[in-house]
């Protein structure tokens, strides 16, 4: 391992010392897309102490454009994006414990893995899971990196619980809920620009330079070549209920119920049950072999094909009904072939 962390240790804000307190750190990473895959990446390389990532989604071809650590084969199996990002990270540096969880993060889910977490980097595609995020570092005291892309747009900021205003916070004054990839697309460097803001924020984070943050809300369209870095200090609210003086963490509420949602930028539902439980997907399979439809099945979900619609189930109950934005339309099917 000789030289390995030369190049960074020889920069002088990180030095030795920094080098060893990256070492000691532990990052969440919540959703290991194209913004997850490259701040894993790029944390890794780093020779952060540990990494806890988390997704709730399978590669797909329409992914290997901008996400950085899937290949061809990894679309052809479907593999779920934790496990694919696991094993491909450990062959980058076999040094860093890496643990990955094929889930799509409740507060309660959050809150079990947040235990001896230094930072969580935001890399979601929807505004329910950053605000969970964003509750969550509030309430436990943990900084975060909030980032999102759409089409050549990017943005990013930096939230330091007690210090910075929260997401929260901002709502009234950033287009945080207007991000979205439905129609816009997305090209990779828009991408590589927020993973290279969030990473070298992490840095600053992880080797404790506090005072290198950069405070101000950036943003950027590497298209029509703008560039904007905005002081939003005084959008901290003294009232707030994630970060202000009397936090209720609104975001973090439980809900006992059926969740569905379209996915972003796709002809896609997912269904989400009320409680996780355990499904069977080889008995599964066996129930649907007479429905007629196509099935494929892997360690860890089960794709099922009837009709125009391809239904994936995974093992913890959760569902994605692909070839529709109708949330009725998917429950109906979930309910008519996964019970
Ligand atoms: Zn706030």
């Amino acid at each position: 391992m000789t030289g390995r962390y030369s190049r960074q240790t020889l920069f002088t804000p990180i030095g030795e010392a920094g080098q060893q307190k990256i070492r000691e750190k532990h990052v969440l990473i919540v959703g290991a897309g194209a913004l997850g895959t490259g701040n894993a990446e790029a944390l890794v390389r780093a020779g952060v102490g540990k990494l806890t990532i988390v997704d709730r989604d399978y590669v797909e071809w329409s992914n290997l454009q901008r996400q950085q650590l899937y290949g061809e084969k990894d679309a052809v199996d479907r593999l779920p994006k934790a496990i694919a990002a696991k094993s491909r990270l450990s062959l980058i540096n076999s040094d860093v414990e890496i643990e990955a969880h094929i889930l799509d993060a409740t507060p309660e889910e959050l809150e079990n893995l947040i235990t001896g977490v230094d930072l969580i980097l935001d890399a979601t595609d929807n505004f329910d899971t950053r605000m969970m995020i964003n509750d969550i570092s509030q309430k436990y005291s943990i900084p975060w990196i909030y980032g999102a892309c759409v089409g050549s747009y990017g943005i990013s900021f930096t939230i330091l619980p007690g210090t910075s205003p929260c997401l929260n916070c901002m709502l009234d004054s950033v287009p945080i809920g207007g991000l979205t990839c439905d129609t816009a697309g997305i090209i990779s460097p828009a991408v590589q620009m927020v993973v290279a803001y969030q990473t070298a924020e992490a840095l600053k984070i992880l080797v404790e330079d506090w005072a290198a943050l950069r405070g101000k809300l950036v943003s950027f369209d590497v298209w029509t070549n703008q560039q904007t870095a905005i002081n939003i200090s005084k959008a901290k609210k003294e009232e707030c209920l994630s970060c202000g003086k009397e936090p209720t963490y609104p975001y973090l509420a439980y809900e006992n119920q059926t969740k569905t949602a379209v996915l972003c930028g796709r002809d896609s539902v997912q269904i989400r049950p009320p409680n996780r439980q355990h499904r069977d997907l080889t008995a599964m399979k066996e129930m649907l072999e007479d429905k007629g439809g196509r099935i494929e099945q892997n360690p860890y979900l089960l794709s099922f094909t009837v009709n125009d619609r391809r239904m994936v189930l995974f093992n913890d109950g959760r569902a994605l009904i692909h070839g529709t934005k109708d949330k009725s339309e998917a429950k109906t099917l979930y309910h008519r072939y996964f019970g």
